[in-house]
């Protein structure tokens, strides 16, 4: 089975529909949502419109869907993504209100080698970033393999004998991570709506789980478009010009 794996979308219609074509390319039978669907783009309602409408076998919470469907006071958000939120929530209807309130908070089984999650698994909104970080999923990890999103950048760490290494890719459009068997991992989709990587494509990933490897890819977008809608929704420009540095 082939599952493509979608985190941080961040509202960004143009880069899902980018990383959506591109996905079908490489094919896939299944879907996951690792959180932040919505959250500083300019298209919450057609994401999520787009989202339910592949019918992802799981779907796990992120901060800002949990913030805009009110369950948190985001009162650790930065101003941007504060003013960001209340637009969101002025721009959804009830129901999808509803769907992003329904969401669950992870770690998700996808199945018995595979764990989901936001940020890490003993906290939603936890930031891995280092091998430190990571150390303190991979010596309790929830399963052999452990995807995640939140920090908006593709990441790989895995045990090796006890010891935790950073096997982060950098720059190809497209990455084959071969799972050992016999180690732990821990490995970030990246951000599909708002990499911060330092490079402005698209990040998706598809697990293949007959291969036992996690694909990760980067595929370009329509920036300016996404851009306009942000400038025309009248949202922070901070929020339009990050998306062309990717940062
Ligand atoms: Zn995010």
């Amino acid at each position: 089975m082939r599952v493509l794996i979608l985190s941080d979308i961040h509202a960004n219609l143009e880069a899902l529909t980018a990383a959506l074509e591109d996905a079908s390319r490489a094919g896939f039978d299944d879907v996951v949502c690792l959180g932040d669907i919505v959250g500083y783009g300019a298209s919450p309602a057609g994401v999520i419109d787009q989202i339910v409408a592949l019918a992802p076998r799981l779907i796990v919470r992120g901060n800002h869907d949990k913030a805009c469907a009110g369950l948190d006071p985001a009162t650790d958000f930065s101003p941007l993504a504060r003013r960001a939120m209340a637009w969101t929530r002025r721009q959804l209807s009830p129901e999808a209100l509803r769907t992003l309130a329904a969401l669950p908070r992870g770690p998700l089984a996808f199945d018995a080698d595979t764990a989901l999650c936001h940020g890490a698994p003993f906290d939603e909104d936890f930031y891995v970033l280092d091998t430190m970080d990571a150390r303190r999923v991979l010596m309790d990890p929830p399963a052999r393999l452990c995807l995640h999103g939140h920090t908006h950048v593709q990441t790989v760490f895995h045990t090796d004998d006890g010891v935790v290494v950073d096997e982060t890719p950098a720059g190809r459009a497209k990455h084959v991570v071969v799972l050992n068997r016999h180690e732990h991992w821990l490995v970030n989709a990246g951000s599909v709506g708002q990499p911060r990587d330092g490079d402005p494509r698209a990040g998706y990933a598809i697990l293949d789980t007959a291969a036992e490897t996690v694909e990760l890819y980067r595929v370009v977008y329509d920036v300016p478009r996404a851009q306009q809608r942000i400038r025309a929704a009248g949202l922070p420009a901070a929020l339009a010009t990050r998306l062309a540095s990717g940062k």
